[in-house]
């Protein structure tokens, strides 16, 4: 019997990467959005289990947004994203589904812990105060993971990423996260002649991942991880918001002023994360080095200036 794989957040970020990765496939591959089933409401989730009934499930839906959104907005992301996962994962099991992925993410780690981080210490403390809504939401799925394998044997797992981005991503100057939101800025600041504005003081650090390899991995982890172990999906290599800041202008090639606004938070300082057990299970997996997928996200976003999500 050919597979049935279902994928949610089928137009997000990493939801049109994995249909990338799915392009040439003999499995049946749907992705649905929000436009098909609204995943908070357990009755929308239910017809969707009824109408594609999936044999294997990538649950990459999920409210989402950068430092911003996620301090202004704390109720809303632990709601909608408790409300998916629980619904998603719980009608997965009642549907008969054996195999099925759900994201995570490294913000969903407690802020003050002995770092690198690693899949042990999901709940060794209180997340950082800037995103706890969606850390705590992001942490029950990982425990109704954990319930579900224990009581009905289902081999569901967890990948962890850590901050994505690519093409297709939300550049909301609200809501985005740090890549896509400078993208939008610089866009804006090039084509008006206006300095270039930065949040904090651009001494935070953090770990990018390319959204296809996002997806390249998470299709592997679907068809080959058994294990109970969350995987974190990440480059381990930390980079400054200077540092990614100084990309971004290259890659524009902007000669305007580009200024830190101080007023504006830092959020967590750092979040390194531990890779090694990804690594171990695919070797030979290649990271997209960062200046290479700023330079495919800044041309996507230049070429699709009018659609793109902002
Ligand atoms: P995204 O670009 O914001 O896409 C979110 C997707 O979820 C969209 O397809 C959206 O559909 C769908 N969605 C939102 N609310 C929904 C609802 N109520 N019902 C049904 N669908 C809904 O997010 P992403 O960046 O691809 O994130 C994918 C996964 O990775 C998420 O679980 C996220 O938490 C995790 N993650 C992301 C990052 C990151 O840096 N982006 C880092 C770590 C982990 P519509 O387009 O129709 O609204
Ligand atoms: P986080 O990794 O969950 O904190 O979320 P983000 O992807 O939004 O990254 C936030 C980091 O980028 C913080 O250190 C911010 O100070 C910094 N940053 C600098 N400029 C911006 C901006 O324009 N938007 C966002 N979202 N973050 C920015």
């Amino acid at each position: 019997m050919s597979e049935k794989i279902l994928i949610t957040g089928g137009s997000g970020l990493v939801g049109t990467a994995l249909s990338k990765a799915y392009k040439s496939t003999s499995e049946e591959i749907t992705l649905v959005t929000s436009s098909h089933y609204d995943l908070t409401q357990q009755l929308d989730v239910n017809f969707m289990f009824a109408n594609h009934k999936p044999t294997k499930v990538i649950h990459a839906a999920a409210k989402v947004g950068g430092l911003g959104s996620n301090m202004k907005y704390k109720g809303g992301y632990l709601y909608k994203n408790l409300m998916m996962n629980t619904n998603v994962i719980d009608q997965a099991n009642v549907w008969g589904v054996k195999r099925l992925v759900a994201f995570l993410t490294t913000c969903a780690f407690p802020a003050e812990v002995e770092y690198p981080l690693d899949h042990t210490k999901i709940h060794l403390g209180e997340p950082h105060e800037s995103n706890f809504g969606y850390a705590h939401a992001k942490r029950m799925a990982e425990v109704q993971i954990r319930a579900y394998r224990e009581q009905y044997g289902v081999k569901y797992s967890c990948v962890i990423p850590t901050n994505i981005y690519g093409p297709n991503d939300n550049f909301s100057l609200e809501h985005g996260h740090v890549v896509p939101m400078l993208i939008h800025k610089l866009y804006k600041a090039q084509r008006d002649g206006t300095d270039f504005n930065v949040w904090g003081t651009g001494k935070p650090l953090r770990e990018f991942i390319f959204a296809q390899d996002v997806a390249e991995l998470t299709k592997w982890v679907l068809h080959n991880y058994d294990g109970e172990d969350p995987l974190i999906l990440s480059t381990s290599d930390e980079i400054s918001i200077e540092h990614l800041v100084d990309l971004l202008v290259k890659e524009f090639k902007f000669t305007g002023k580009v200024k830190f606004d101080r007023s504006k938070p830092d959020g967590q300082y750092r979040k390194p994360s531990d890779n090694s057990l990804i690594k171990s299970l695919v070797p030979a997996f290649k990271f997209t080095p960062i200046e290479e997928g700023i330079k495919q996200t800044v041309e996507w976003f230049k070429e699709n200036y009018d659609k793109a999500r902002r």
